[in-house]
């Protein structure tokens, strides 16, 4: 449970920070993960300026927020960015004036279904200002004038992303990528950054590694389409990258979701789904990338076809918090995080062990003879010779682990030391 309590104090850290897409709030994020982070990594932030072309989008102007409110009579706000950050509609223009009722419903958005709740609503792409309250606020204001005020500034500036690269023995990769556009949400998406610099200090502490890692944290979707463009690093990963994971919403403890990537069969799909299926099954739900929502759609679009799926909790869109003020710290739990985390562990160390591999004798080995074989003749002792005996007899050079798991039925965390076992009395040999 350990890391689930790290993740959570950071979480805590990160959740009341402001962010979006660009920022000072985003900067602040990537100060706090680098310092958090220590000498385990090198954490590499960047700045790409407003107005670079990347791919078919442009950089966009740089987004400053300091206040935002509305008042009835000067002095009597009725709603403010102060005690609720998520009032003020994202990337809003600057505007200050008294609006009529009427004209203030025209700005205001609501949850009408959950109207206990402010919704998170953002306008990255088109100019205007706007303002959230919840459903209930919105019938109750009476007639006359309001004084809105959003004090912002949309200025030439600059996008921040950042990443970390973790060498291994060869350069083939495993991606894993998150968003740090959100602002205080606690499971969309400070679970899913505080889960990737976990699994940063896992990685850094594996005595050796056959993959290289690759870690990115970027605004969602336009940062993503920044860090592969930039540089035509998207070339560099299309040869290297061999798996990949997008992490959002992993921080409460309902169940587990994997959505599959465009082809649903990559070595991304098979390495998670294996992994889900060895937990609790029930607790598991498929999405097709019909259903993609994140930046699984750049990593797997054509052209660049990473074969990314991506890794949630309760799905994105799919829980009642998403996108609202109740998506709090009380969403999220240690518990929650630790799942995730094993999650993710179980799955790295299941693509660090994911060979061909070729038995060496032509028949059964006569196991007795290794030691490898009950001298007793009892029922119960059985079973380890099984799974043994079922790994030699489907490691036929064809197959990888995750298929011969998938073959036996046995979770690739079960069979990493059986491979150890069959390996150390030359049995199998890696192709
Ligand atoms: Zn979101």
């Amino acid at each position: 449970m350990n890391e689930g309590k790290a993740m959570y104090n950071l979480a805590e850290t990160l959740y009341p920070i402001y962010r979006s897409i660009t920022g000072e709030g985003v900067r602040e994020t990537f100060r706090i993960l680098k310092e958090w982070l220590g000498d385990t990594c090198t954490f590499n932030i960047y700045e790409v300026p407003t107005g670079t072309e990347v791919f078919d989008w442009t950089v966009p102007k740089e987004w400053v927020i300091r206040d935002a409110y509305i008042e009835k009579k000067p002095g009597e706000k009725i709603l403010s960015f102060q005690d609720c950050p998520l009032c003020v509609v994202g990337y809003s223009k600057p505007v200050d004036e008294w609006v009529t009722l009427e004209e203030l419903k025209e700005i205001v958005h609501t949850q009408p279904d959950q109207p206990d709740l402010i919704p998170y609503v953002t306008s990255y792409y088109k100019e205007r200002y706007g303002f959230c309250m919840t459903e209930n606020q919105k019938q109750n204001l009476k007639p006359g004038r309001y004084h809105i005020v959003v004090d912002s500034e949309l200025k030439d500036g600059s996008l921040t992303y950042a990443d970390v690269i973790l060498p291994g023995e060869t350069e083939e990769e495993i991606l894993i990528s998150t968003y740090s556009c959100h602002p205080t949400m606690a499971n969309d998406n400070c679970s899913g950054i505080v889960l990737a610099a976990q699994m940063i200090k896992y990685i850094a502490s594996l005595e050796k590694r056959k993959y290289t890692y690759r870690f990115v944290f970027g605004p969602e979707t336009i940062g993503i389409l920044t860090y592969l463009s930039q540089g035509g690093r998207w070339r560099t990963l299309r040869e290297r990258v061999k798996a990949g994971f997008v992490l959002s919403c992993v921080g409460d403890d309902r169940g587990y979701a994997i959505v599959h990537s465009q082809t649903g069969n990559t070595l991304s799909d098979r390495v998670l789904m294996n992994v889900l299926k060895d937990g609790e099954p029930e607790k598991v739900k498929e999405y097709s990338f019909l259903e993609r929502g994140s930046d699984e759609r750049q990593y797997n679009y054509p052209g660049i076809g990473l074969g990314v799926v991506g890794f949630c909790r309760s799905k994105y869109w799919e829980f009642p918090e998403y996108h609202t003020s109740a998506d709090d710290l009380t969403v999220i739990s240690e518990e929650g995080l630790q799942g995730s985390f094993n999650i993710m562990k179980e799955a790295v160390d299941a693509l660090e062990h994911n060979e061909i591999y070729t038995a060496n004798t032509l028949g059964e080995p006569q196991m007795g003879r290794r030691g490898l074989y009950p001298t007793l003749s009892q029922k119960g002792v059985w079973d380890g010779v099984r799974v043994m005996m079922d790994v030699l007899l489907y490691a036929d050079g064809r197959r990888d682990l995750l298929e011969i798991s998938e073959a036996i039925h046995v979770p690739v965390r079960e069979l990493i030391p059986v491979i150890q076992t069959l390996e150390n009395a030359d049995l199998i040999r890696k192709k």
